[in-house]
C-alpha cells in the first residue's frame, strides 16, 4: 500500500487507542517497512510472493518483542515492533486475492458494502486458492513509477504484484474492501497484542489510561 494509505489506516484504527505521540511512533515504524531496505528481500514484511508462512511468522515474531520491551521500560521499541507488524497485517489485504475470495463466497452473488468485510475468515485466510502478487524484478520496479506503469503493465504476468495489488484508490472499487479489512485487522492485531496485559503495561504501551 502507499505510505499515505498505511498511515490513514493506522490513524483510523487507533485514534482513540494510542496517545498522539505514541501513535506517531507506531506509524513511523509501519511506514519504515517500505524503505528500499525493507522492499528488497523482505517478502515477509509485505505478504509478497506468496510468502504466507513467513509473513505470519514475522507478525508473531514482532509481537513477541512487545511485552519484554515494555517490561524492561523500552516503550518506544515496543511501539516500533507493533508498528512493523501492523504494516504486514495491512498489506495482506492489498497484496493477496483475499478480497476477491471473500466477495466470491457471498451467498446469491450478493456484493456487500466494503464496511461489511470480515478480515478474518479462517477458510479464506488458509484457503488453497489464496495467492499474493509476485514481484517480477527488474521490470516490476518500473511499475512503481506512475508515468511508466501503463507501459510496463502489459508486459507483466497477471499474477504479478503490479496486476494484483490494491495499494491505492487508483486500483478501483476493490480498494475500499482492502482498506476496510485492513482497518479492522489492525484493531484485531492490537487486541491480540494487549491480551493479558496489566493496566500498567497497557497504559505504558498506549500512552493512554484505559477507560473502564
Ligand atoms: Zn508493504
Amino acid at each position: 500500500m502507499l505510505k499515505s494509505v498505511h498511515a490513514e489506516i493506522t490513524r483510523r484504527a487507533f485514534s482513540q487507542t494510542f496517545s498522539p505521540a505514541a501513535l506517531e511512533i507506531v506509524i513511523a515504524a509501519n511506514l519504515g517497512q517500505d524503505a528500499l531496505s525493507g522492499q528488497l528481500g523482505h517478502d515477509e514484511f509485505h505478504f509478497d510472493n506468496n510468502a504466507f508462512d513467513k509473513s505470519r511468522a514475522y507478525i508473531k515474531e514482532q509481537r513477541a518483542l512487545i511485552r519484554p520491551a515494555l517490561e524492561r521500560g523500552d516503550i518506544d521499541s515496543a511501539r516500533r515492533a507493533f508498528g512493523r507488524l501492523t504494516h504486514t497485517a495491512q498489506d495482506f489485504y492489498a497484496h493477496t486475492n483475499y478480497v476477491d475470495l471473500w466477495i466470491a463466497c457471498q451467498p446469491n452473488g450478493m456484493i456487500p458494502a466494503p464496511a461489511e468485510i470480515d478480515p478474518l475468515d479462517d477458510d479464506l485466510l488458509y484457503s488453497t486458492t489464496l495467492r499474493s502478487g509476485k514481484l517480477y524484478y527488474p521490470l516490476e520496479a518500473l511499475s512503481f513509477v506512475p508515468v511508466l506503469r501503463k507501459l510496463v503493465l502489459p508486459l507483466l504476468p497477471r499474477d504479478s504484484h503490479a496486476w494484483m495489488n490494491l495499494d491505492s484508490a487508483e486500483r478501483g472499487p476493490m480498494f475500499e474492501y482492502a482498506f476496510s479489512a485492513a482497518v479492522k485487522r489492525t484493531r484485531y492485531e492490537f487486541d491480540t497484542t494487549v491480551r493479558g496485559f496489566s493496566v500498567e503495561l497497557n497504559t505504558n504501551f498506549t500512552g493512554l489510561s484505559r477507560v473502564a
